[in-house]
């Protein structure tokens, strides 16, 4: 059966899903997205998505087409036609088509573009979450406004390739030395004496819903986080490496540019988090 997406109030075959070539999205890359995980068949942690979303779309003055509580409707609506069990829900909102292609925000009554479509993935059984993954390092390309989750994403698409080319599951981007975040993740350290360390927010990262969520998981268990910028140089003399986002959860980074961390397995640490992130997102499901 074909896949169902959605788009500007309709449900239609992925394969008639369709927006103009005029949609500013297309062209100037003037929308904002979000992904939610889905484990049997319900949203994890959407809540801090839909925040995040009206956040990011507040800080470029896009009026969102629906509200957020019709937004989670729709998501759950698209899950349920597509008999989805476990994967994600990608949605996308950009400015929508206008007349012609002019940089400044539309004048008249042009309205966003709002789609929404699924994807498949068993994310807590995802070989990689045994195994762990390799990271590379690459320079960190990207504006100056990461904190807004923006459909401009060209960097980490040749941040990714490079990292698919080189055999690695990741690429960690690099900033005056600094780790800043992975090509779609929020990276984590476990130093030698235990301390859970992850870049503070701000406008060089993504505030990572995972990491929100990781963050608070492990300060309520009493578990030492600091929240600060660390190097490769320190990620390599950790106890352990890991990532988190909506799509892997909490993974393990065994190696960094073909060096390993510590052994070079996922360490107790990262499971611990895993399964602690596992059972507060089926706690919360909706
Ligand atoms: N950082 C970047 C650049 C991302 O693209 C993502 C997710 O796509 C993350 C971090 C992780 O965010 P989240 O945990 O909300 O999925």
């Amino acid at each position: 059966m074909e896949q169902i997406a959605y788009v500007n109030g309709s449900f239609v075959p992925l394969s008639e899903a369709k927006v103009s070539i005029l949609d500013r999205g297309f062209l100037f890359a003037d929308g904002i997205y979000e992904v939610a995980a889905v484990l049997d068949g319900k949203l994890i942690d959407n809540a801090s998505h839909l925040a995040r979303l009206e956040r990011s779309v507040g800080e470029i003055e896009l009026a969102l087409p629906e509200t957020t509580a019709r937004i989670q409707e729709i998501q759950q609506e698209l899950v349920k036609r597509n008999n989805l069990a476990n994967g994600m829900v990608y949605l996308e909102v950009t400015r929508g088509a206008d007349t012609g292609r002019d940089f400044a925000f539309p004048k008249g009554d042009v309205k966003p573009t709002l789609i929404m479509f699924t994807s498949t993935k068993d994310i807590i059984n995802a070989p990689s979450a045994r195994t762990g993954i390799k990271v590379i390092t690459v320079p960190d390309l990207r504006w100056a406004r990461r904190d807004i989750k923006s459909v401009a994403l060209l960097a980490q698409v040749l941040a990714k390739q490079a990292a698919a080319v080189a055999g690695a599951g990741e690429a960690w981007m690099i900033e005056d030395g600094k780790v800043t975040e992975g090509g779609s993740s929020s990276c984590f350290i476990l130093t030698q004496d235990d301390v859970i360390v992850t870049r503070q927010n701000g406008s060089a990262i993504l505030p990572g819903c995972t990491r929100k969520a990781v963050v608070a998981l492990a300060e309520e268990r009493q578990l030492r986080v600091e929240e600060r910028a660390f190097s490769v140089e320190e990620a390599l003399a950790a106890k352990e490496a890991f990532v988190t986002s909506a799509s892997v959860f909490v993974q393990a980074v065994v190696s960094i540019d073909g060096k390993t961390v510590a052994d070079g397995k996922p360490g107790p640490m990262t499971n611990r988090l895993r399964e602690i992130y596992v059972e507060f997102a089926k706690a919360t499901a909706v």
